[in-house]
């Protein structure tokens, strides 16, 4: 059984590079009723990443078959790749009184807001732009042109943080992850 009342959804949107991902590893470690939702994409997996892990690697036409069967809660085409969250991935998390970590854009936080109003958003901002850039680089998983693009992303979205409940700064990991950690209990208690 879980030790929460209630299932939460805990939405951290993020630009590309800010570390949302090993934030939210972070969270899952800390908080033991808490999963992460497996999104499907159409984007191909890097070398690093594990299919059924990291994502549900699909097809442009898989992902047209669960549109047309209305299997998504939210879907968003993100740097040119679809990506989707499952209502049944959803349904089970709240079904088992858990907190559900989704690591989604900020189209997709808008619509699981809409349709859910008591879910949590979070935005994780990066210190600063120049940060980003490096973390990108580093990685070294995206071509130059990818970089870029998801730069130009990065200042879009950082332009809508208003829209979250909470904007968190990832200027280190731990004390971030604690910030969170925090907001999470402090919903889930109330
Ligand atoms: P990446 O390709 O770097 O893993 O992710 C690219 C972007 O897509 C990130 O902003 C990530 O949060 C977002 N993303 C991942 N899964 C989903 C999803 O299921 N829905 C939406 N709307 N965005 C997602």
């Amino acid at each position: 059984m879980s030790e929460f009342s209630k299932g939460l959804l805990v939405v951290i949107s993020a630009p590309s590079g800010a570390g949302k991902t090993t934030l939210a590893h972070e969270l899952l470690r800390r908080i033991p009723d808490s999963r992460r939702s497996l999104s499907s994409t159409t984007r191909p997996p890097r070398q690093t990443e594990i299919p059924g892990q990291d994502y549900d690697f699909i097809s442009d036409e898989e992902f047209d078959a669960l549109e047309k069967k209305s299997d998504f809660a939210e879907s968003a085409v993100v740097h040119g790749y679809r990506y989707g969250t499952k209502k049944s991935t959803i349904q089970e998390a709240l079904d088992r009184k858990q907190a559900l970590i989704l690591t989604i854009d900020v189209q997709g936080a808008t619509s699981i807001k809409e349709n859910f109003p008591d879910s949590l958003c979070i935005f994780v901002e990066p210190p600063d732009f120049d940060v980003l850039e490096t973390r990108l680089r580093k990685r070294g998983t995206e071509s130059d042109s990818d970089i870029r693009r998801r730069l130009e992303n990065a200042r879009r979205e950082i332009a809508l943080k208003d829209q979250f409940n909470f904007v968190v700064v990832n200027d280190r990991l731990d004390r971030a992850a604690l910030e969170i950690e925090s907001i999470i209990r402090k919903t889930l208690s109330s």
